[in-house]
């Protein structure tokens, strides 16, 4: 893979001295489309942490955008919008405040915002249909708006490199169609783009490739799964002699996956 935007090796992860991740090698083209899915506590929301320099790696590397982290400052190429139940709840500012506050990191210190700015802010707004609630404190709006304010902020920075972690839980059809859309844009433009989901809904079109955690390790990564396929995926590639995962298996959806996996690209 040619110049990888994502590019973690051997990355683990532990917490409070328990290990989370384990063993993740994660390579991500630019422009790819990539959803991130698994069971609750598998670890997307860590490894999204891990990725975002939020979560520091016990061992292994990560670059970004061919830089080592350590090295990395081009912060506002990096776009992140959080598992919901932090950001909106309870704080009462405006939409527009909280979108404007997604452009900080592109401002000179101290300097007041500019006509470019505003413009970023309006644009990020216009994108997820909540240009004309602007004015309006976040907390009157439904959770599905609250998510897609969330979304603006992100897309204030104008990033090249998107995360997103589960978006559309406990979002109304119409809110995902939305933000399918946004993503659709984005991706359009050559973002790069991971999506955490359990369901990916209207976004399934949009997705390049899956990769599906399980325990805290890689489970599978290959081309798009259908949901009731995700808990059955498994990497059959360099593991004959780990065993890692001596699961009950069910059969059902065995072969079809081991197929799409013989069909991958890697
Ligand atoms: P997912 O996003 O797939 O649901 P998480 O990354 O949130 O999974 O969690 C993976 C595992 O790490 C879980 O067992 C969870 O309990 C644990 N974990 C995550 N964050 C913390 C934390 N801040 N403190 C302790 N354990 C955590
Ligand atoms: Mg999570």
């Amino acid at each position: 893979m040619a110049d990888p935007v994502i590019e973690m090796n051997d990355g683990a992860v532990a917490i409070a001295g328990r290990p989370i991740l384990r063993h993740i090698d994660l390579a991500v083209a630019a422009g790819e489309f990539v959803a991130l899915m698994g069971a609750n506590g598998s670890g997307k929301s860590t490894l999204v942490r891990a990725l975002t320099g939020l979560r520091p790696l016990a061992t292994g590397s990560l670059r970004l955008f061919g830089t080592a982290l350590d090295d990395f400052h081009d912060w506002q190429r990096v776009g992140f919008v959080p598992q919901r139940g932090g950001a909106a709840s309870g704080v009462p500012a405006s939409v527009w405040e909280v979108v404007a506050s997604g452009r900080l990191t592109r401002r000179k210190l101290l300097r007041p915002l500019r006509r470019a700015d505003r413009a970023a802010i309006d644009d990020a707004l216009e994108v997820v249909g909540l240009a004309h609630r602007a004015r309006d404190g976040v907390s009157t709006l439904s959770g599905g708006q609250q998510q897609r304010v969330l979304i603006a902020r992100a897309l204030a920075g104008e990033p090249e490199l998107f995360f997103l972690d589960e978006p559309t839980a406990g979002v109304d059809l119409p809110n995902q169609q939305v933000l399918a859309d946004t993503l659709a844009t984005l991706s359009g433009r050559g973002a790069t783009i991971v999506l955490v989901a359990h369901e990916l809904g209207p976004m399934a079109p949009l997705i390049d490739r899956a990769v599906v955690m399980r325990d805290g390790r890689v489970a599978y990564d290959g081309p798009p799964l259908a949901s009731d396929q995700v808990a059955t995926a498994h990497l059959d590639l360099h593991d004959a002699g780990h065993h890692h995962h001596p699961e009950p298996e069910r059969h059902d959806h065995a072969p079809h996956i081991a197929s799409l996996i013989e069909g991958g690209p890697e």
